[in-house]
C-alpha cells in the first residue's frame, strides 16, 4: 500500500525494515550489492544492484527516488496541490481532464476494475477516508453504519468512472459518493517508474523493494534475485521464497499493514467494495507478474475476493492467498514458483 504521511518517525523506520529485510539479498557470497535507501511514499523503499560501480548506481537510485517523489506529490489524497486532489475537487457529473501521471494511471486502474468485477476499485476514496485509513492515527473505532450506508447509497463503491478522449483524456466521476483513490496501485507503479529509471542508468541488474511491493532486474550475480513472503501474523517469519525473473514483479497486500482493534475484531484499510467495509476473506495476497503497476492493484483485489479470486488472475499472474483461517490457497503457476519454507502454514 501507499501511505501518505508525513516525514517518518524513527518508529516507523523500524517498524518497515523487518519487511525489507525480507528481500533476501544478503547471503554470504561473494557478490558485491550495492544498496540504497529513502523513505517515499510512507514507506522505506531500498534498491539493490549488483554488476555496476558504486558511483554511478548512486546516481540511478537517486533518479529512481525521485521519479518517485514526483508520483507520491502528483497521487497523494492529502496535498491539495496534487493532480488527483485537483480531479476530485471538480466534482462528480462532469468531464475533468486527466494531469499529469493519472492519465496513465487511470485506464490502467480501470482495466484491473473491470477484470476484477470491481473487487479492485480506484475510485473509493470517500470510504478510505471515512474509515480513516488515510493517515495515522488511526480512529480506534469503525464509522457509524449510517454514514457507510450512506455512502453506498450514494454509489461510493459501484463503477463509478466513465472516460473519454477529447484531444486530451478526460475522466467523469459518475456519483457523489466516489473520489479517486489510488492507493491500491501507486505504490507498483513507482516501482515501475524507479525499475525504468534504473535502466535509464544503466542499472541492469537490481531489486526494488518498496515495502512488499517489489521488482527484479537482471540477476543478483550468479543466481536469480531471490525474495521472500512473509507470515501475516509473524513478521519476521518467512513462509516461502519465490525466485524473480529478469523484469518481474511480486506485490503483497496484507491486513497487518494499517489496521486497528475494536469489538474484538480487527478492522485493515483493505476494503471490500461490495460492502464498504474491510474486507473479510484473506490475512494476506501475494501476486506475481511482469509488472508492479498491475500486480499491485490485483493484490488488492485478490485480497477483498479472497482464495475464489484466484482464478480470476488467469494463467500470466500466479496468485497466494493465505485465508482467514491461515490456510495458503494458490494458482497452479504460484505453486510451481514457492519454495515452501514454514511448517506452520501448510504448503497449498
Ligand atoms: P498493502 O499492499 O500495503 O496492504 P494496497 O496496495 O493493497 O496495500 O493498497 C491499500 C490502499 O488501497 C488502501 O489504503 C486504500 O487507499 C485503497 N483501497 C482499499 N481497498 C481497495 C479496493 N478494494 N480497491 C482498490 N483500492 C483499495
Ligand atoms: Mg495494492
Amino acid at each position: 500500500m501507499i501511505r501518505f504521511s508525513a516525514p517518518p518517525s524513527e518508529k516507523a523506520y523500524r517498524l518497515v525494515l523487518p519487511i525489507v529485510a525480507l528481500a533476501l539479498g544478503a547471503c554470504q557470497d561473494q557478490v558485491e550489492v550495492h544498496n540504497e535507501r529513502a523513505f517515499v511514499m510512507g514507506t522505506l523503499v531500498e534498491i539493490s544492484a549488483t554488476g555496476v560501480g558504486a558511483e554511478p548506481f548512486r546516481e540511478a537510485a537517486g533518479a529512481a527516488f525521485l521519479e518517485m517523489r514526483s508520483l507520491h506529490d502528483a497521487l497523494t489524497p492529502l496535498d491539495g496541490e496534487s493532480e488527483l486532489v485537483r480531479f476530485n475537487a471538480r466534482g462528480h457529473g462532469r468531464w475533468v481532464a486527466l494531469e499529469g501521471p493519472l492519465t496513465e494511471l487511470v485506464p490502467r486502474a480501470l482495466s484491473v476494475q473491470r477484470a476484477s468485477d470491481n473487487a479492485f476499485n480506484p475510485h473509493l476514496g470517500r470510504l478510505v477516508a471515512l474509515w480513516g485509513f488515510r493517515e495515522p492515527p488511526f480512529p480506534g473505532r469503525p464509522p457509524p453504519e449510517k454514514a457507510i450506508r450512506g455512502l453506498l447509497e450514494a454509489g461510493a463503491s459501484q463503477p463509478a468512472l466513465a472516460l473519454r478522449r477529447e484531444g486530451s483524456l478526460e475522466g467523469r466521476l459518475e456519483h457523489p459518493g466516489a473520489t479517486l483513490d489510488l492507493g491500491g496501485i501507486a505504490k507498483g507503479f513507482a516501482v515501475d517508474r524507479a525499475v525504468a529509471a534504473l535502466r535509464e542508468h544503466g542499472v541492469d541488474n537490481a531489486l526494488v523493494n518498496a515495502g512488499g511491493d517489489m521488482r527484479a532486474l537482471g540477476r543478483r550475480g550468479e543466481r536469480p534475485w531471490r525474495i521472500g513472503i512473509r507470515h501475516p501474523r509473524r513478521e519476521h517469519h518467512v513462509i516461502a521464497t519465490v525466485e524473480l525473473r529478469n523484469g518481474e514483479a511480486m506485490v503483497t497486500s496484507g491486513d497487518y499493514e494499517r489496521f486497528f482493534r475494536a469489538e474484538g475484531k480487527r478492522f485493515h484499510h483493505l476494503l471490500d467494495p461490495t460492502t464498504g467495509r474491510p474486507a473479510r476473506r484473506a490475512q494476506q495476497a501475494s501476486v506475481l507478474g511482469p509488472r508492479a503497476t498491475e500486480s499491485d492493484a490485483w493484490s488488492t483485489a485478490l485480497f477483498s475476493k479472497g482464495s475464489q479470486g484466484l482464478e480470476a488472475l488467469g494463467p500470466g499472474l500466479p496468485g497466494l492467498v493465505i485465508d482467514t483461517s491461515g490456510k495458503a490457497h494458490a494458482s497452479p503457476t504460484m505453486r510451481r514458483r514457492l519454495h515452501w519454507r514454514s511448517e506452520e502454514i501448510l504448503a497449498p
